[in-house]
């Protein structure tokens, strides 16, 4: 007689990011992924999102093993954060790029006694009640592999992110006939990838990028800029490939391009000829029409290399008029407005602009709707939980699953903590556990409740005014003189006449306020606060918070 299984997402549903699921069994645990999210753009002062994982934390002891399904941020990015919390060091598996890259990140950390230990495709590895496997997929990333988890109850199918492509880079496509062999079988449970569960048809193949990135630089006549996901080492191999038909060498730019770059080339994914790479600080007495930029900054993130470029302070790289910058990646949802802010800047430095709307050159890591009724047909699950995607995408993945043939009753799209629990006489959503986020901020780890981060962050920088003023109800102008008192704001003294002049500002305001007949004290408050807040920066270059209190008399 088996027993009950349970799978709880604690991360990756209803959301792009921060996948996280575990396996339960006769109350052993193993965990797959442990993934990240960047913050929203309203999350200020927030550094990166984490699942909360507090289930994890109680369980501690009850964790045989962890398993990596690829090096992304977003299912190895927690990983650290995991470690330390949980006071016990379960072993770490994957293959040998991403574990080289969760090692890296551990040693960041600091992080001592680690069991890592390195999977290939066709290994099975026993953690707890579950025989382990992984299955060669293609990603965009080399190293990107399926779980097959087995127990007395049935096989897990665990895709990570894949796609299928039938001439990948490395040359060695997604084992199809490992996935159909387990398919006949039996396959009790498929959680799959529904990234792209909205695009019809079948993804781009990686090697068709190449030919079109080389007719892109055929064209350029200066330097070019080349940004991608520092991790697609295929695509940066296609960059360098493409360069060296042209004639033209290489500059890799950018700490964690240059990191994964050396990391892949230990490893074999990548091959660089000799004497191809220019270092970054020749690169501005290298002739133009010989050489190619090989960035960070696809997604606009703030600190990168190439929005250091669009701003104009990279210390290796002054942007100007004949260089072209090309973006091999598209935006990750979120991330358009820093994204769109950078290209702007780069067209105001003079620069030019590719982008993959203007040519195919890049390719989706993720499946289509095609590619994931492959997948579908090829495992022939019994019971299917789409994971990895927001609603609308496991929605849409339940209703291809449907497509294929599979019991709708069999289908279970889940929400974050929701387990699905299956045992000899069928399987059914379970009763709620903790699950939702936590902030980091700097290395300290927070609570949801913690919005008073970004307000700590304000107050320690700058911080806070407070204004009070007092207006008519009859025709709301100010009555009284206003009342300033401020707390940690650098360089200013109560009797300056930096305040003497805020004051003003202040009355400035209302009279305004007042002229435009506004009268609701939300209103007033919210321009009172917009114009502190621009005349303190004005004078003092400073944003410390500024908190209005307006009373009507
Ligand atoms: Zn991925
Ligand atoms: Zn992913």
């Amino acid at each position: 007689m088996a027993g009950k299984l349970r799978i709880l997402p604690l991360g990756g549903l209803g959301e792009i990011g921060k996948n996280m699921l575990v396996l339960e069994y006769e109350g052993r645990i193993v965990v797959v992924d442990t993934g990240l999210r960047f913050p929203a753009p309203d999350q200020l002062g927030i550094d990166l999102v984490l699942p909360d994982f507090s289930y994890l934390r109680d369980r501690a002891d009850d964790i045989d093993a962890i398993f990596i399904t690829h090096g992304h941020e977003d299912h190895i990015g927690a990983l650290p954060y995991v470690l330390r919390e949980l006071g016990t060091s379960p072993p770490i598996f994957g293959g040998p790029l991403t574990m080289a890259m969760a090692r890296s990140k551990i040693d960041e950390h600091k992080i001592k006694d680690m069991t890592i230990r390195y999977v290939r495709p066709g290994d099975k590895v026993s953690a707890g009640p579950f025989s382990v496997e992984p299955v060669k997929l293609a990603h965009s990333i080399p190293d990107s592999f399926a779980y097959a988890l087995t127990c007395d109850l049935g096989t897990i199918l665990v895709t990570g992110d894949y796609k299928f492509d039938q001439t990948p880079v490395d040359g060695i496509p997604a084992d199809v006939a490992r996935l159909a062999e387990l398919g006949r079988k039996g396959v009790l449970l498929l959680c799959g990838d529904s990234t792209n569960a909205d695009r019809p048809g079948w993804s781009l193949s990686e090697s068709l990028v190449g030919p079109e990135l080389e007719q892109t630089f055929a064209r350029c006549s200066g330097r070019i800029v080349v940004t991608s996901f520092a991790s697609n080492i295929h695509r940066v191999q296609q960059v360098v490939d493409a360069a060296e038909k042209l004639g033209r060498k290489v500059a890799l730019v950018g700490r964690s391009m240059r990191k994964n770059v050396n990391i892949g080339r230990q490893l074999g994914h990548i091959h660089v000829p000799e004497g191809m790479l220019v270092e970054p600080r020749e690169i501005e007495d290298f002739p133009d029409h010989k050489l190619v930029i090989v960035s960070t900054g696809s997604q606009g993130e703030p600190l990168s290399a190439l929005r250091r470029m669009a701003h104009g302070n990279h210390p290796h790289v002054k942007l100007r008029e004949g260089d072209t910058v090309v973006f091999s990646a598209t935006p990750v949802p979120g991330n358009e407005r820093a994204v769109n802010d950078t290209i702007d800047r780069l067209y105001h430095i003079g620069a030019d602009v590719i982008t993959p709307r203007d040519a195919p050159i890049h390719a989706s890591g993720h499946g289509y709707a095609e590619e994931l009724k492959l997948m579908l047909n090829l495992t022939d699950p019994r019971y299917v939980m789409p994971v990895h995607g927001d609603y609308k995408r496991i929605k849409l993945h339940g209703q291809l699953a449907e497509a294929v043939g599979i019991d709708p009753e069999s289908i279970f799209s889940a929400d974050n903590g929701i387990p699905l629990e299956i045992d000899e006489n069928g399987a059914s959503l379970g009763e709620p556990e903790q699950a939702g986020m936590i902030f980091v901020d700097g290395v300290d780890i927070g609570d949801i409740e913690d919005v008073a981060l970004r307000d700590r962050r304000m107050l320690s920088a700058d911080g806070i005014f407070i204004v009070v003023a007092t207006v008519s109800e009859q025709n709301g102008r100010s009555v009284a003189e206003p009342e300033l008192i401020f707390r940690g704001v650098p360089a200013v003294e109560e009797q300056d006449q930096f305040m003497v002049d805020l004051r003003g500002a202040v009355i400035g305001s209302l009279a305004r306020s007042a002229k435009e007949d506004i009268r609701e004290i939300d209103l007033i408050q919210s321009h009172l606060h917009d114009d502190v807040a621009a005349f303190v920066y004005k004078k003092l270059r400073r944003r410390p918070m500024i908190l209005p209190v307006v009373v009507e008399v």
